[in-house]
Formats: C-alpha cells, sequence, structure tokens
C-alpha cells in the first residue's frame, strides 16, 4: 500500500526489518552496546543486556496519536481490516531470526568482541515497544508465553486502550503510558482514535493493580508547555494502579514529532527530575533513581530495582550457553 493510501508506511521503511506484521529495529543501544559504548538505562535500572535485546512489535498500527511520537502517524492507520496474524511461535521465531539478520553485520566490526556478538545472536530480552499498539494483535499474551518458552523476557509497553486483553497478559514488566493527569490534556497530547480511551485507561490502572505476577510501569513521557502539570494528579493514577515502578521521561525532538513541537518542549534533566520529586511526595516510592544521559528519572518503593531473574547468580543466566 502506498502513502498516499495511508497505509502502513514504516513496515516498508528500511529502518524496519518485518514478516508480515511482525517488525524489528535495532535499537541504538544494542548497537552501542556491541561496541562497548554504553547500555540503556534498562540495564542500569533492571539489568536488561542492551546487546542481546530485540526492540519489536507484532503491529505497526495504533489507535493514538500521541504529539509527542517520533513515530510518522501516516503510517498508523488503525483500521485492521483482514489481517491474517501469524500465530504466536511464528512471531516469535520471525522476531529472533530478523533481530539475528540485522546484528549479523556486526560480525567482522572491530570495535565488537566475538564474545559479545555471539551473545547478541542469542537474544535474552524483548522489548515489545517498537511501533503501534501491540495489544491490537489478538494473541498479545500467548506470544508472552512464546517467547518465556524461549528464555527470553519480555518488557510490554501499552497505552492502556485494552484493558480486557492487558488483564491476560503477564510480561516480565508491564509498562502503561500515563502521558496526561486529566482528560483534558489527554485528549490534546494523545489524541486517541476511540471516544472512550480515557474510560479505558483508567480501567487499565485496576488491571494493573491487580497484577501480581508481572512488575508494573507508569511510564510518563514529560512535555513541557503540554502534559507537565498536576504531579499530585499522576501520582493518585500510580497509586490506583498500584504501580511497582513510575519512569519519567523527558520528550526528545527527534523524528516526526519535529512537526508538531518546538524544541523548547524538552525539558531538561532537572526538571524531570524536580518533577518526580513532586509526584514522590504523594507516594510511597522512596526511591529516586535518574540518568542524565536519558532525561529519565523512576520512582521505586525499594532501592534494589533489578528484575530478580537478571541478577548475575540467577539461573536465567546460568542455561546460558555463552555466559
Ligand atoms: S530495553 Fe529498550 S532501550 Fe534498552 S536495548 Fe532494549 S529496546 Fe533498546
Amino acid at each position: 500500500m502506498s502513502d498516499s493510501e495511508g497505509g502502513p508506511r514504516q513496515v516498508d521503511d528500511p529502518n524496519y526489518h518485518s514478516e508480515n506484521h511482525t517488525a524489528v529495529q535495532t535499537c541504538g543501544w544494542t548497537k552501542n552496546a556491541l561496541r562497548g559504548q554504553g547500555k540503556c538505562y534498562k540495564n542500569i535500572f533492571y539489568g536488561i543486556e542492551s546487546h542481546r535485546c530485540i526492540q519489536m512489535t507484532p503491529v505497526v498500527k495504533c489507535n493514538e496519536r500521541c504529539v509527542f511520537c517520533w513515530r510518522d502517524h501516516a503510517g498508523h492507520a488503525y483500521e485492521l481490516g483482514d489481517v491474517e496474524w501469524d500465530d504466536p511461535d511464528a512471531v516469535a521465531e520471525a522476531s529472533i531470526a530478523l533481530q539475528t539478520e540485522l546484528l549479523s553485520g556486526f560480525g567482522g566490526n572491530d570495535q565488537v568482541p566475538r564474545e559479545r556478538f555471539d551473545e547478541a545472536m542469542v537474544p535474552r530480552h524483548v522489548a515489545i515497544s517498537l511501533d503501534g499498539e501491540p495489544t491490537l494483535y489478538p494473541y498479545l499474551p500467548e506470544l508472552l508465553e512464546a517467547f518465556h518458552d524461549r528464555d527470553i523476557t519480555t518488557f510490554l509497553v501499552s497505552n492502556g486502550t485494552r484493558p480486557e486483553m492487558l488483564a491476560e497478559c503477564d510480561p516480565t514488566q508491564l509498562y502503561v503510558s500515563v502521558d496526561a493527569p486529566d482528560r483534558k490534556t489527554f485528549d490534546e497530547t494523545v489524541k486517541a482514535v476511540e471516544d472512550d480511551a480515557w474510560e479505558r485507561l483508567v480501567e487499565t490502572l485496576d488491571v494493573l493493580a491487580e497484577k501480581d505476577r508481572t512488575r508494573t510501569v507508569i511510564r510518563t513521557t514529560l512535555v513541557d508547555g503540554h502534559n507537565m502539570h498536576h504531579p499530585e494528579w499522576y501520582a493518585a493514577m500510580c497509586t490506583r494502579a498500584r504501580a511497582d515502578f513510575v519512569e519519567l521521561k523527558a520528550y526528545m525532538h527527534v523524528g516526526h514529532s519535529r512537526g508538531r513541537l518546538d524544541r523548547d518542549s524538552m525539558p531538561d534533566h532537572e526538571e524531570v527530575v524536580r518533577f518526580a520529586e513532586e509526584m514522590q511526595a504523594y507516594l510511597p516510592h522512596d526511591e529516586l533513581k535518574e540518568v542524565p544521559a536519558s532525561r529519565v528519572a523512576l520512582l521505586a518503593r525499594d532501592a534494589d530495582t533489578w528484575i530478580p531473574t537478571l541478577e548475575k547468580s540467577s539461573a536465567f543466566w546460568e542455561r546460558d550457553p555463552l555466559v
């Protein structure tokens, strides 16, 4: 389908590699980690090994049009029509195959030690966050299991518009975006396609509160002059969700968002931390961690925020043929 028809342009983007509706793109941090140039903040907070992480989505379409999104909304046409969905095992296998294919060129790179390259060829994490809204894939709970069966941890990022689907999903860590503290700001910031998106997000908070097998994160992209107000209302939403973690991240003026927002909309790191502190006053999350290079702050109840499975002494790594 061509761009002018509003089709899934991004699947054809040279930077996306796809098989049917599954798309993978190498994360910049994965490349950095391979070259020994640093790992993502999720390594620092949670123990993710960036060079072994797949960034993918089982669906590139989205039912929101967030102003801060770096992606091109023209490629997000929401109507799912008669998609022939691949089964979850096929999606998991395609993700691994696409990732190893994308990284294969690093095998001949002088900056990448052989051992690290070999590890990257056996991914152990997936971030289901590349694009689109993953809950629109009808077999998402089974896809998470398909990754877990392959000894791959799962980070699932959702906009919270499908509470009934999220109730069935138990990833290693479940992120829900809360990018507004009230309905008016929500409408202006997120521009949801469906009229009841705000109500569904609130319903999702209750779904999160019920989770006991999965770690939950409320994630907010802070856009100066748009949604950086009423920290106490954001905190109330985190409390309702009984969120394990709260991640606050500065909007970055990149990609297609540059056509929608000014450079001034990017808060600096100090402003992100200040907002986190303001929220913290209303929350039981006594720990505040930060990574200035990523302009991100994390609120947590305990100092130890690593995923227990990813502790260096855990069976997860012992079973790894390469570690
Ligand atoms: S967790 Fe996210 S930022 Fe980190 S390597 Fe994976 S995709 Fe990249």
